[in-house]
């Protein structure tokens, strides 16, 4: 029996939540080991409680892996892709969110020379949802059917909507044939008049240590449908990330999200 050997990952951000999931869910593992942990530049060679072994450095990671897993912050995402795009490889999977429309162009010229997974949410069951909401929005008449998508996250999160929450309102207004940024309502407060025709509301709560709650409601005058998905553990994420890393190396330079990952066929909605 002929055996391959592991896939060799970097984690970036391995200090963080996300980054010390990903290495624990990768222990024990037969197809994917950890070679370098790294955080910060200034984090290089301390060794942070609950560590093994000293952090290592962007240099070891870009020399040492077949794919580095990213879930850090906008500008170090940016930097990271940008390094692995200028020497060739590894490749990239991305799930940090907050991430503004000119930097996800540098990430999308950067997914030119390597292979790349980005999504805001790497959980089976909320890509699911993703076509399921799609496809909702398509059936229901955007005059009778206004739609919300309320996303409840813990106290440290900085970015809202989160990533996921965008990603659903995308697909809602992907389903109705509208460009989300049309047709969002974000932030109401105060005297906002009445609900826009068409549009699609967010609704963003932040408290104690919830993982990621996510519901899409599509309301008419007397009938509601809600579809909901919740993360109980961020073990989830760290999971799909380590999924997508195992796809994605070894595939030409590109964009890839998790629908690509898990198989899902698009525009079935
Ligand atoms: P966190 O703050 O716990 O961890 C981020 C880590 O990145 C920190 O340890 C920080 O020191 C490190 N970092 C900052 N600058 C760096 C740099 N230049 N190089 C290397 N590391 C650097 O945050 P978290 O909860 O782990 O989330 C991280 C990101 O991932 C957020 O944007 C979050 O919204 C996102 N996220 C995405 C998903 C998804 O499924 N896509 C799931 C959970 C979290």
């Amino acid at each position: 029996m002929t055996s391959t050997p592991p896939i060799r990952i970097g984690v970036a951000g391995a200090v963080g939540r996300m980054g010390r999931a990903i290495a624990l869910s990768a222990r024990g593992r037969e197809d994917v080991v950890v070679s370098v942990l790294f955080d910060r530049p200034d984090f290089a060679g301390q060794t942070p409680e609950g560590f093994a072994a000293p952090l290592g450095d962007v240099a070891a990671a870009l020399a040492g892996c077949d794919v580095i897993i990213d879930f850090t912050a906008p500008q170090a995402s940016i930097t990271l892709a940008q390094a692995c795009a200028e020497a060739g490889g590894p490749a990239l999977v991305c799930g940090t969110t907050g991430v503004s429309e000119a930097d996800e162009a540098r990430l999308r010229a950067a997914a030119e020379r390597i292979p790349m997974v980005r999504t805001g949410n790497f959980s089976l069951g909320l890509n699911l949802m993703l076509g399921l909401v799609r496809q909702a929005a398509a059936a229901l008449p955007a005059r009778d059917w206004d739609v919300e998508v309320f996303e409840a996250h813990h106290r440290r999160k900085v970015d809202a909507p989160s990533g996921t929450a965008l990603m659903l309102g995308a697909a809602a207004a992907a389903g109705r044939g509208v460009a989300l940024a049309d047709v969002s309502e974000r932030g109401r407060d105060g005297l906002t008049g009445a609900r826009a025709p068409g549009a699609i509301g967010f609704t963003a709560m932040r408290a104690g240590g919830i993982i990621g709650e996510h519901s899409v409601v599509f309301a008419a005058e007397d009938e509601i449908i809600t579809f909901s998905h919740s993360a109980r553990d961020r073990s989830l994420f760290a999971r799909g990330a380590l999924a997508a890393a195992a796809w994605v190396v070894g595939r030409p330079a590109g964009l890839y999200d998790m629908m690509d990952v898990l198989g899902f066929k698009r525009g079935d909605g």
